[in-house]
């Protein structure tokens, strides 16, 4: 299946079962804007559930928040963003569409990276067995001439960018003869800096003195609240505050789904250190992030962990957890070492010390952090196109099955009467009553059980419960496992541990 192909299977397939629309269909939606349906919003609670637990119940020096979205103008000042979050932007004028530069250089770049590609698969077929890639890629001509064009771009970029000449991004894109996706043309505009905060006005204040953003990030609700919490909580360091909460940012190019929205959501933890051990927790919090995805077995493979080798202006080390999505490699969440910069710059803003009192050393002073942020958006994703299968079971049969952890699973028990008479619906309302305080649970008593099996596999069901005449003579019923699609007796007194022992959060933590 090609990547395409492999995201517009789960994008439909997420429609289909209710797990995620696109906003506002009924006006032919809203682009970059995604609506969670009834079993897409189960399965995003259980990550945030998952998420939360592991932060905030398993650690005892962590705890969590929920701040506003609306924020103190100054926040954003001191943050950088209202001077700082910007994306390079370059209009094409023949079609009116607009481009982030970088993304458009970016583009070339992988055409020129696709021509290599196709060098070592020629270097392939001409050597077979005997071919050395490595060795290839390293002393090829063709190959060569082409990375250092790659390179050369690339340094041009970076020149460009960091020496804040836009003129030269422009004139890049000239020289490189790009043209619009749509026109077709090089007829471009001045490349200008655009802001990605959406802003607002509020109700009681007019003009500039009245605009408010809506967060770009969660984090700085936890820096603003650092001593709050910090007081009101009695906390010492090294102590963490985690925040699950909205983030909003007028991306220019939206797409992929629900990769990369303007509304969205991140689960975020800062974590306040002394200054100087800042370096060993961000590598316990780097493993700590491993082992937290590690659990739910996603696959190992499916993951990468990229260091930042250009650092923002905030952080002195940082790095990207990438996942294997159906579009390939993409950042999923990120680890920083943040320093002091917020807090001191809140402190500078606000004229308010943020500070830490060390009763031991009599020392005040400002805690460095290091924070982990995942997009819950992007999670949902990774878990989502992870679990899809298109299963052939021998015979001309076929399923397709979300093999979602089980833990994380919209439903987690499926209860189906064999027939909808003769008692069986009686017993089964009992059953369902039992588990349904602790699990989402489906009741389900139509069609044949074959096809009811199939229907629950399609949402990822982890457990299906049948109910049957025997049932009624021996309390115990058959439960039919989604993965490997056993089936086991049960006594109907055992269920409520049977179940737990398999689909609880538990699970993930043992
Ligand atoms: P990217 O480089 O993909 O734009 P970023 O480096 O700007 O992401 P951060 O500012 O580090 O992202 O935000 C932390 C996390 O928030 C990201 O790892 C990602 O999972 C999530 N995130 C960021 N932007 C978006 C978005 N537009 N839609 C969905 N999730 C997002």
């Amino acid at each position: 299946m090609s990547q395409e192909d492999g995201l517009k299977k789960v994008i439909s397939h997420a429609k289909e079962y209710g797990f995620v629309f696109p906003s506002s269909e009924i006006y032919d939606g809203l682009s970059a804007a995604y609506d969670y349906g009834q079993l897409g919003s189960e399965l995003k609670n259980n990550i945030k559930n998952y998420w939360w637990t592991a932060m905030v119940r398993m650690n005892d020096n962590i705890v969590g928040i929920d701040a506003a979205i609306f924020m103190h103008p100054k926040t954003w000042k001191a943050s950088g963003h209202v001077d700082a979050f910007n994306d390079p932007l370059i209009d094409n004028k023949d079609s009116k569409k607009r481009y982030r530069a970088d993304v458009l250089i970016e583009d070339h770049i992988a055409k020129i990276d696709k021509k290599i590609d196709k060098d070592v698969a020629k270097g392939l077929k001409r050597f077979g067995d005997s071919f050395n890639e490595a060795e290839f890629r390293a002393t090829n001509t063709n190959v060569l001439r082409r990375q250092k064009t790659i390179d050369d771009i690339n340094d041009r970029f970076k020149d460009a960018m960091n020496g804040e000449n836009l003129d030269a991004v422009k004139a890049l894109i000239e020289e490189l003869e790009i043209v619009c996706p749509v026109s077709g043309s090089k007829n471009w505009t001045d490349v200008r800096q655009f802001n990605l905060m959406f802003n607002t006005e509020l109700g009681a204040v007019s003009g500039d003195a009245g605009i408010i953003y809506l967060r770009p990030e969660t984090a700085q609700g936890i820096f603003v609240n650092f001593l709050n919490v910090q007081k009101s909580g009695r906390m010492k360091l090294p102590f963490g505050i985690a925040q699950i909460g909205k983030a909003f940012r007028n991306e220019i190019i939206a797409r992929q789904f629900i990769f990369r929205m303007r509304e969205f959501e991140q689960m975020e933890m800062q974590f306040f250190v002394k200054p100087g051990t800042q370096a060993e927790w961000y590598e316990h919090w780097k493993a700590e992030r491993k082992k937290w995805h590690a659990s739910l077995g996603l696959g190992d493979e499916n993951y990468r962990f990229h260091d930042h080798i250009k650092l923002a202006h905030y952080a002195d080390a940082a790095c990207d957890i990438e996942f294997n999505f159906p579009m390939g490699f993409k950042e999923l969440e990120g680890v920083h070492s943040r320093t002091d910069f917020d807090l001191k710059s809140h402190e500078e803003h606000s004229g308010k010390k943020l500070r830490f009192f060390d009763p031991e050393t009599k020392e005040s002073f400002v805690p460095y952090v290091v924070e982990t942020s995942i997009g819950l958006d992007r999670m949902f994703l990774a878990v989502l196109s992870n679990a899809y299968r298109e299963e052939d079971l021998g015979e001309g049969n076929t399923r397709t099955v979300l093999k979602v952890p089980y833990a994380l699973a919209p439903v987690k028990v499926a209860i189906l009467p064999l027939v909808k008479k003769d008692g069986l619906p009686e017993k089964a309302e009992e059953i369902l009553k039992i588990l349904r305080i602790n699990h989402n649970v489906q009741y389900d008593a139509k069609d044949g059980i074959g096809r009811r099996y199939r229907r629950q596999d399609a949402i990822g069901t982890p457990l299906c419960i049948t109910i049957d005449h025997d049932s009624l003579e021996d309390n115990a019923v058959t439960v039919r496992e989604r993965d490997g699609m056993t089936q086991e007796r049960i006594a109907i007194s055992d269920l409520a541990s049977y179940v737990d022992a398999r689909v609880s959060m538990a699970t993930l933590f043992s």
